[in-house]
């Protein structure tokens, strides 16, 4: 099923009204807040009811089958649903930087991407959004809209919630950001992270399967996560990529990242108050090696 087919038989007007419905005791994602995000009240992840977007441009950056030669669209929302304390974007995810837009207006975006020749649309932290997102996407459906949907996510998802996507996005770009409960509630506050994040994983690969590129090197369809080394293992590197190895597949592409550094409120957070050490990176560099892990990208 594609999208375009979704919107052709009215499932996809069905599955926005059931994400729309989710919102009036919101328990879009793990934190079930409860609170009535259409009268108005926010939960932890401060969303409201329009959809708020920080920037929508046209971003290189991102791993080559995304970025391409020409960019992706890329739609970075405000707000989130973890509360990371060495967050880089904390402004967009926890000040609530951005302006509140009607999905309208977020669909007119969405177009206007695709005619500056982005390859795809790229939706940053989009979990807490997703009713207004699939919204957004009917409304630019009938206007030319044709990209592949990136889902760029935390990770820290509902298999439910997911559910709602089957067909609609078209590549996966969840994190993997810890193997451990208590380090993942102290940095993050993400109660149950681990399973909650591997049982949303295997959903995403159950729903788009390995990542398949095209002639070109785009990607097409599929999943790739990312992972942030942090210092002193506190990412918990060498449990996951086990992990994915043993339940996902060795042929599972990864992003091994060693940008951290301490941003937000890390500077005070003991443990994560200066950057990983070369060691630190080679040594995850070596556990890929040791699962046989052999699709993916590290950074130099
Ligand atoms: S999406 Fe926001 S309001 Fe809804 S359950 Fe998650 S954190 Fe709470």
């Amino acid at each position: 099923m594609t999208y375009q087919e979704l919107y052709q038989s009215g499932e996809l007007l069905q599955r926005i009204r059931e994400a729309f419905r989710r919102l009036k005791a919101c328990d879009l994602c793990p934190h079930d807040c409860g609170v009535n995000r259409i009268r108005g009240e926010r939960g932890i992840c401060n969303a409201g009811l329009l959809p708020r977007i920080a920037a929508a441009s046209v971003h290189t950056g991102e791993e080559p089958p995304i970025s391409g030669s020409k960019g992706s669209g890329t739609i970075f929302l405000s707000g989130c649903s973890l509360s990371c304390r060495f967050c880089q974007n904390f402004p967009i995810s926890q000040l609530g930087n951005g302006q509140d837009l009607s999905t309208r207006v977020l669909a007119e975006k969405m177009l206007r991407l695709q005619s500056q020749q982005v390859h795809n649309i790229n939706f940053v932290t989009p979990t807490h959004y997703l009713p207004q997102l699939l919204a957004a996407l009917w409304l630019a459906i009938p206007l030319g809209f044709k990209l592949p949907l990136v889902w760029n996510s935390s990770g820290y998802e509902k298999r439910d919630a997911l559910q709602l996507l089957d067909g609609v996005v078209n590549i996966y770009l969840p994190d993997m950001k810890y193997a451990d409960d208590e380090v993942a509630q102290q940095l993050s506050r993400a109660p149950g992270y681990r399973d909650i994040n591997r049982t949303a994983v295997a959903e995403m690969l159950r729903q788009v399967g390995h990542l398949q590129l095209d002639d070109h090197g785009l990607a097409t369809k599929g999943v790739i996560i990312r992972h942030l080394v942090l210092p002193g293992e506190l990412s918990g590197t060498r449990e996951t990529l086990g992990w994915i190895a043993s339940n996902l597949g060795r042929q599972t592409h990864i992003s091994l990242m060693r940008q951290y550094f301490p941003a937000h409120r890390a500077p005070d957070t003991p443990g994560i108050s200066r950057k990983i050490t070369n060691g630190e990176y080679d040594r995850a560099e070596g556990w890929l090696e040791e699962f046989g892990l052999e699709n993916g990208w590290v950074q130099d």
